[in-house]
């Protein structure tokens, strides 16, 4: 009976809220705690559904009591409440594995570095383009566990950060895609970088034969993994730089991809996405697609449609001959590094914020060659500065999206591009990466 059973939620956000939600219906013993505030809409929902919570606090003794904890994925293990609660044995699981076992959905799940959510929402699209009852959860929109709770989908598209997957044991993606890996979020993995490799890899664990493995051979750290290992799932590795073997690849312009003895074809110019990386993503969203059989005149529609998403290389304006990107999703080094390699004009490139351990090292060859100014956003900007002081002709320090906007256009020439692509997150001066692209977007069309 679940009703034996208590669930303690931790987190009282989206995905806790949506937890809460599906383990009441499943008729569980519940309790939401959030040592945080919890927000009045968030708060709202678990009053009128009697769910009981508290706020500003941990209480040991119920949450203790618990037969099964659901932590959402911004708690680190590290805080005192957690570390008890695995002291005592108890399971400290994630929304994805609890509520995974609700569903018998067919799961399609995206991690990676960088490309999660763009990979997520192509396939998404094109699988919503070809009909099916499809679901959107993860990082991106409504909590897993509230759809699971309240719709009734046959597949779900899911993007799983890393934090995440560290709480899934049982949880099996049915197609598991693998963006790419480089150092992130060192911070919460002991700056140990096989503790973040591994934990990226258990978007595979529980596949067997007829589940798939799609991912990278341009990536150095995945297959540095996939040559250690063997698989019991199919695999399907893509590439920009080589052909054999490869499921998906580039020729003459074109962009194949080859499933099970069939073969799309589509040149690179029609689609909507551009830029190196978003063909990395691209080729793995047609692959995930056509292993669902979807037919390929949906997937090359669903290539040449699909709206790029806010803050992820997004064009804003064009003043005075000057063009104005927003890339403030890119909270890496290596996000930055595509979005530099995409441009070919002269860029004044504003950067910075709080750096997570960033080694710029990879930047310096397209920095020398098309940055022209560097704008430092940010409150501490001496490691930016130091790494770029020899090879970029100006440098000024800016402490507001405005004031940054102002100092681009001020030194831009027609035929620059002002290029915010910070490598680093946004807490210093901002809420959050939304934040920054929004008042970086209000700066560009109040100028
Ligand atoms: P995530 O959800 O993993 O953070 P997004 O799809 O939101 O990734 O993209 C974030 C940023 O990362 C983009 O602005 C772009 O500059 C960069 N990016 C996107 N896809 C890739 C990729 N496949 N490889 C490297 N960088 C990428």
């Amino acid at each position: 009976m679940n009703s034996e059973k208590k669930i303690v939620v931790l987190g009282a956000a989206e995905s806790g809220v949506g937890t809460a939600i599906l383990a009441q219906k499943q008729g569980f013993d519940v309790f939401v705690s959030d040592f945080g505030k919890i927000s009045d809409k968030f708060k709202k929902e678990l009053t009128d559904r009697n769910i009981p919570y508290e706020e500003g606090c941990h209480t040991q003794e119920i949450i203790f009591s618990a037969s099964e904890v659901v932590k959402s994925p911004g708690i680190p293990d590290k805080v005192e409440i957690v570390s008890g609660i695995k002291e005592l044995d108890i399971p400290v699981i994630s929304e994805i594995e609890f509520a995974s076992r609700f569903t018998n959905a067919k799961m399609i799940c995206i991690t990676g570095t960088n490309g999660k959510t763009t990979t997520t929402l192509l396939t998404y699209h094109i699988l919503q383009k070809a009909g099916l009852n499809v679901g959107l959860a993860g990082n991106v929109g409504k909590s897993f566990a509230r759809q699971v709770a309240e719709e009734n989908f046959d597949y779900y598209v899911l993007e799983l950060s890393s934090f995440q997957l560290d709480g899934c044991y049982n949880f099996k993606a049915d197609v598991a895609i693998l963006t790419n890996i480089t150092p992130d979020h060192l911070d919460r993995y002991d700056y140990n970088l096989q503790n973040y490799i591994d934990s990226k890899f258990r978007i595979i664990q529980n596949q067997g034969p007829s589940d798939a493995f799609i991912y990278c051979a341009d990536d150095i750290l995945t297959m540095q993994e996939v040559i250690k290992s063997e698989f019991k799932m199919q695999c399907f590795p893509f590439s920009i730089n080589q052909k054999n073997g490869m499921n998906a690849y580039i020729e003459n312009n074109n962009l194949i991809i080859q499933t099970h003895n069939q073969t799309l074809n589509m040149s690179i110019q029609e689609l909507a996405l551009q830029g190196k990386h978003n063909l990395y993503n691209s080729m793995a969203s047609g692959i995930a697609s056509r292993i669902l059989e979807i037919r390929k005149e949906v997937v090359r529609e669903s290539f040449s449609d699909f709206e790029n998403i806010e803050h992820r290389l997004e064009f804003v304006n064009s003043v005075h001959g000057i063009d104005f990107i927003n890339d403030s999703k890119a909270t890496n080094v290596n996000s930055t590094w595509y979005a530099l390699e995409s441009l070919q004009s002269p860029i004044i490139w504003i950067a910075g914020g709080v750096d997570k351990g960033n080694d710029y090292s990879m930047l310096t060859d397209l920095v020398q060659n098309r940055v022209k100014v560097l704008i430092c956003l940010g409150t501490e900007n001496k490691k930016l500065i130091k790494a770029f002081k020899e090879i970029v002709p100006v440098i000024i320090e800016t402490a507001s999206a405005d004031e940054a906007v102002q100092a681009a256009y001020r030194l831009g020439k027609k035929g620059d591009t002002v290029l915010l692509s910070p490598c680093c997150a946004s807490f210093d001066l901002f809420e959050n990466y939304e934040d920054r692209g929004r008042q970086f977007k209000a700066a560009v069309r109040s100028l």
